[in-house]
Protein backbone atom coordinates (compact mmCIF):
# COMPACT_ATOMS: atom_id res chain seq x y z
CA UNK A 1 0.00 0.00 0.00
CA UNK A 2 1.79 3.18 -1.47
CA UNK A 3 -0.23 6.70 -0.29
CA UNK A 4 1.12 9.61 -1.43
CA UNK A 5 3.63 10.90 1.13
CA UNK A 6 3.13 13.65 3.18
CA UNK A 7 4.44 17.13 2.63
CA UNK A 8 6.62 19.23 4.84
CA UNK A 9 3.96 21.53 4.50
CA UNK A 10 1.09 19.31 5.44
CA UNK A 11 3.70 18.03 8.55
CA UNK A 12 4.34 22.12 9.18
CA UNK A 13 0.56 22.32 9.27
CA UNK A 14 -0.36 19.99 11.90
CA UNK A 15 2.65 21.54 13.94
CA UNK A 16 0.84 24.60 14.07
CA UNK A 17 -2.31 23.68 14.81
CA UNK A 18 -0.79 21.48 17.80
CA UNK A 19 1.00 24.70 18.81
CA UNK A 20 -2.66 26.68 19.06
CA UNK A 21 -1.62 28.85 16.03
CA UNK A 22 -4.57 30.46 13.51
CA UNK A 23 -5.76 27.41 11.42
CA UNK A 24 -6.65 26.87 7.72
CA UNK A 25 -9.65 28.96 6.77
CA UNK A 26 -13.39 27.22 7.78
CA UNK A 27 -11.42 25.15 10.10
CA UNK A 28 -12.42 25.05 13.51
CA UNK A 29 -11.30 22.61 16.95
CA UNK A 30 -13.21 23.35 20.16
CA UNK A 31 -10.15 22.97 22.50
CA UNK A 32 -7.30 23.73 20.06
CA UNK A 33 -3.80 22.27 22.15
CA UNK A 34 -1.42 24.84 22.61
CA UNK A 35 1.89 22.68 23.01
CA UNK A 36 5.50 23.82 22.69
CA UNK A 37 6.74 23.70 20.06
CA UNK A 38 9.04 20.40 21.35
CA UNK A 39 5.99 18.94 22.87
CA UNK A 40 4.09 19.67 19.55
CA UNK A 41 6.91 17.88 17.49
CA UNK A 42 6.66 14.91 20.33
CA UNK A 43 3.08 14.35 18.52
CA UNK A 44 4.91 14.41 15.34
CA UNK A 45 7.43 12.17 16.24
CA UNK A 46 5.34 9.26 17.64
CA UNK A 47 3.09 9.55 14.36
CA UNK A 48 6.69 9.20 12.60
CA UNK A 49 7.98 6.18 14.21
CA UNK A 50 5.23 4.58 16.28
CA UNK A 51 2.69 4.61 13.56
CA UNK A 52 4.76 5.56 10.90
CA UNK A 53 2.20 7.74 9.42
CA UNK A 54 5.06 10.67 9.06
CA UNK A 55 7.64 10.57 7.06
CA UNK A 56 10.95 10.10 9.65
CA UNK A 57 12.58 12.62 7.22
CA UNK A 58 11.80 15.41 8.89
CA UNK A 59 13.27 16.90 12.10
CA UNK A 60 12.80 20.25 13.97
CA UNK A 61 15.58 22.30 14.49
CA UNK A 62 17.15 22.05 18.05
CA UNK A 63 17.85 26.04 17.71
CA UNK A 64 15.20 28.14 15.33
CA UNK A 65 12.14 25.25 16.19
CA UNK A 66 11.30 25.11 12.37
CA UNK A 67 10.76 21.90 10.44
CA UNK A 68 12.92 21.12 7.81
CA UNK A 69 13.57 17.58 5.57
CA UNK A 70 16.82 16.13 6.31
CA UNK A 71 16.74 14.67 2.41
CA UNK A 72 17.48 18.26 1.39
CA UNK A 73 19.50 19.71 3.94
CA UNK A 74 20.00 19.99 7.73
CA UNK A 75 22.96 19.03 9.96
CA UNK A 76 22.92 15.97 12.72
CA UNK A 77 25.41 16.27 15.91
CA UNK A 78 27.32 12.59 15.25
CA UNK A 79 30.25 11.88 17.34
CA UNK A 80 31.93 9.97 14.63
CA UNK A 81 31.73 11.03 10.76
CA UNK A 82 32.09 14.28 10.91
CA UNK A 83 33.43 16.05 7.75
CA UNK A 84 36.25 18.28 7.22
CA UNK A 85 33.58 20.96 7.09
CA UNK A 86 32.17 20.49 10.50
CA UNK A 87 35.23 19.75 11.86
CA UNK A 88 36.69 23.10 11.16
CA UNK A 89 33.00 24.19 12.77
CA UNK A 90 33.85 22.71 15.88
CA UNK A 91 37.09 23.53 16.11
CA UNK A 92 36.49 27.25 15.66
CA UNK A 93 33.85 27.12 18.52
CA UNK A 94 35.89 25.05 20.76
CA UNK A 95 33.05 21.87 20.62
CA UNK A 96 34.83 18.73 21.93
CA UNK A 97 34.44 15.27 21.22
CA UNK A 98 32.61 14.87 24.56
CA UNK A 99 30.26 17.68 23.75
CA UNK A 100 29.61 15.67 20.73
CA UNK A 101 28.67 12.46 22.43
CA UNK A 102 26.30 14.17 24.78
CA UNK A 103 24.38 15.69 22.36
CA UNK A 104 24.49 13.31 19.66
CA UNK A 105 21.24 13.31 17.52
CA UNK A 106 20.46 16.77 17.97
CA UNK A 107 19.15 18.40 14.61
CA UNK A 108 19.60 21.70 13.47
CA UNK A 109 18.33 23.16 9.72
CA UNK A 110 21.79 24.43 8.70
CA UNK A 111 25.33 25.18 10.16
CA UNK A 112 24.13 28.85 11.85
CA UNK A 113 21.67 27.02 14.20
CA UNK A 114 23.70 24.38 15.13
CA UNK A 115 26.28 27.08 15.73
CA UNK A 116 23.95 29.02 17.38
CA UNK A 117 23.04 25.80 19.95
CA UNK A 118 26.74 25.31 20.67
CA UNK A 119 27.57 29.04 21.73
CA UNK A 120 24.13 28.45 24.18
CA UNK A 121 25.92 25.59 25.66
CA UNK A 122 29.32 27.05 26.05
CA UNK A 123 27.11 29.97 27.86
CA UNK A 124 25.40 27.65 29.95
CA UNK A 125 22.02 28.03 29.15
CA UNK A 126 21.18 24.86 27.76
CA UNK A 127 21.61 21.22 29.26
CA UNK A 128 21.23 17.61 27.89
CA UNK A 129 19.05 17.35 30.51
CA UNK A 130 17.00 20.10 29.40
CA UNK A 131 16.62 18.87 26.38
CA UNK A 132 15.48 15.15 26.81
CA UNK A 133 13.10 16.10 29.78
CA UNK A 134 9.29 16.36 28.90
CA UNK A 135 8.93 19.64 30.76
CA UNK A 136 8.81 22.54 29.07
CA UNK A 137 9.68 26.08 30.67
CA UNK A 138 9.66 28.53 28.08
ZN1 LIG B 1 17.27 26.26 12.61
Amino acid sequence: MKTNEITIDQVREVYEMLQGMPLPEEWHIGEQPQLTPRAAFGVIWFLQERLHVIPDHYERCESCDELFDTHSGGQIVSADDVDEYDQEMYDNLGVSSEELLQYAGMHFCDVSCEAEFWQRVHNGEIERRDLTSTEEER
